[in-house]
């Protein structure tokens, strides 16, 4: 048996991030005990039914009572109302930290209603899939992944090593970031891709006749790695770029610079523009598997997982 890390955790929100938390601790044979809640009954009822947390609450507040750790996994949006709903709550020295895909927004959102000697460490896993909700999480998500961990200013550095202890147990490795370069960052590798991804489906389907009928039976390896992207969960994506407007939008006016450079190429007939672009983004793609987060398997690397 591991050592826990702590005794009592709480998982707020039960979807795809913090189900694949909750296996991760198991399959770690994390010893402690972990509670869990969700908004909605039809949720807790599929958590208590596939046994998802040692015991599913009816309140969040009832959830992190004695809580030595207490993870916010909820969207974005929804983080400094379920942080204020459960401040009172808290235990005194327990650590809060949530898995929130922006930071600087949930640091301005929940560090005001952090009580006085709770720690609060925000942190991010670089790791996730398409599909939502408690029934989509396995104990791999985060292997060989990057946990990023932000704490503000002055935050206690043994609970930050003790968090990242935690993240360690369940398979990922971490790094520590300020939150306007955790944002920056995200934006590049994470947030505008999705959006591209969002806007290369929604094109398709404005051509209706052919998304009636090639696009979905034609369907060739790029136009399935966007759709895959673009199915990914509403309501955290909407967050996503609500509350990571600055470096979306930073990020976003250079793409639109570069497919203008590349979109005079193809009109001018600049053959040697594009291949010098597409030789440099290869050399990115061997980076990436260079450094182990991903395979040069066929189909995108994609690895089928076994729930
Ligand atoms: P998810 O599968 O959609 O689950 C979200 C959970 O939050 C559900 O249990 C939902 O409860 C609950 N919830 C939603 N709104 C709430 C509210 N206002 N108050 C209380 N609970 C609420 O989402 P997820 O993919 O696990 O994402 C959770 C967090 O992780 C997000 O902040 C996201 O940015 C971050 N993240 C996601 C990924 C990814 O790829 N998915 C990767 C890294 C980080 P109900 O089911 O009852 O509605």
């Amino acid at each position: 048996m591991t050592q826990p890390t702590y005794d009592r955790v709480a998982l707020i929100g039960l979807g795809l991030i913090a189900s694949s938390m909750f296996w991760a601790m198991k399959r770690a044979g994390f010893a402690g005990t972990v509670t869990g809640y969700a908004r909605s009954e039809a949720t807790r009822d599929t958590a208590r039914r596939i046994g998802l947390t040692d015991r599913v609450c009816d309140s969040a507040a009832e959830a992190v009572e004695g809580a030595d750790l207490v993870v916010l996994a909820v969207p974005v949006g929804a983080m400094g109302q379920v942080a204020e709903e459960i401040a009172p709550c808290l235990k005194p020295g327990a650590t809060l930290t949530d898995v929130g895909s922006v930071k600087g927004h949930v640091v301005d959102t929940v560090a005001p209603h952090v009580p006085e000697g709770v720690h609060f460490v925000p942190a991010h896993p670089m790791a996730g899939t398409e599909h939502s909700g408690p029934e989509a999480g396995f104990a791999e998500l985060f292997d060989n992944r990057w946990c990023l961990i932000v704490p503000p200013e002055g935050t206690d550095r043994q609970a930050i090593e003790r968090l990242a202890e935690f993240w360690h147990m369940l398979g990922a490795n971490t790094e520590e970031m300020d939150p306007e370069h955790h944002d920056l960052v995200c934006a590049v590798v994470s947030h505008i891709p999705h959006i591209i991804a969002y806007t290369m489906v929604g094109v398709a389907d404005d051509l209706r006749r052919v998304s009636e009928q090639e696009v979905i039976k034609f369907s060739a390896a790029g136009f399935r790695d966007f759709t895959r992207i673009a199915a990914s969960d509403p309501t955290m994506w909407r967050d996503v770029f609500l509350t990571n407007k600055k470096a979306t939008l930073e990020i976003l006016g250079r793409f639109t610079e570069e497919l203008f450079a590349l979109q005079r190429a193809i009109r001018t007939g600049d053959g040697q523009h594009l291949f010098d672009y597409f030789t440099r983004t290869r050399a990115i793609r061997r980076g990436i598997i260079e450094a182990g987060q991903d395979t040069d398997a066929p189909d995108f690397g994609r690895v089928k997982v076994e729930k």
